[in-house]
């Protein structure tokens, strides 16, 4: 299971409809607004 790094949600890497690159790495998300929140400002949820 991988953290959805906005809302720290499990995710389920195999079913995860919403997922993103970034320097390399993959990031799943539960809700499209997750996804839109981490690539809007990735580096606020990665510290
Ligand atoms: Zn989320």
């Amino acid at each position: 299971m991988a953290i959805d790094p906005v809302c720290k949600m499990t995710v389920d890497e195999k079913t995860a409809k919403f997922k993103t690159k970034y320097n390399g790495d993959t990031y799943y998300f539960c809700a499209p607004g997750c996804k839109k929140a981490f690539e809007e400002s990735p580096a606020e949820y990665l510290r």
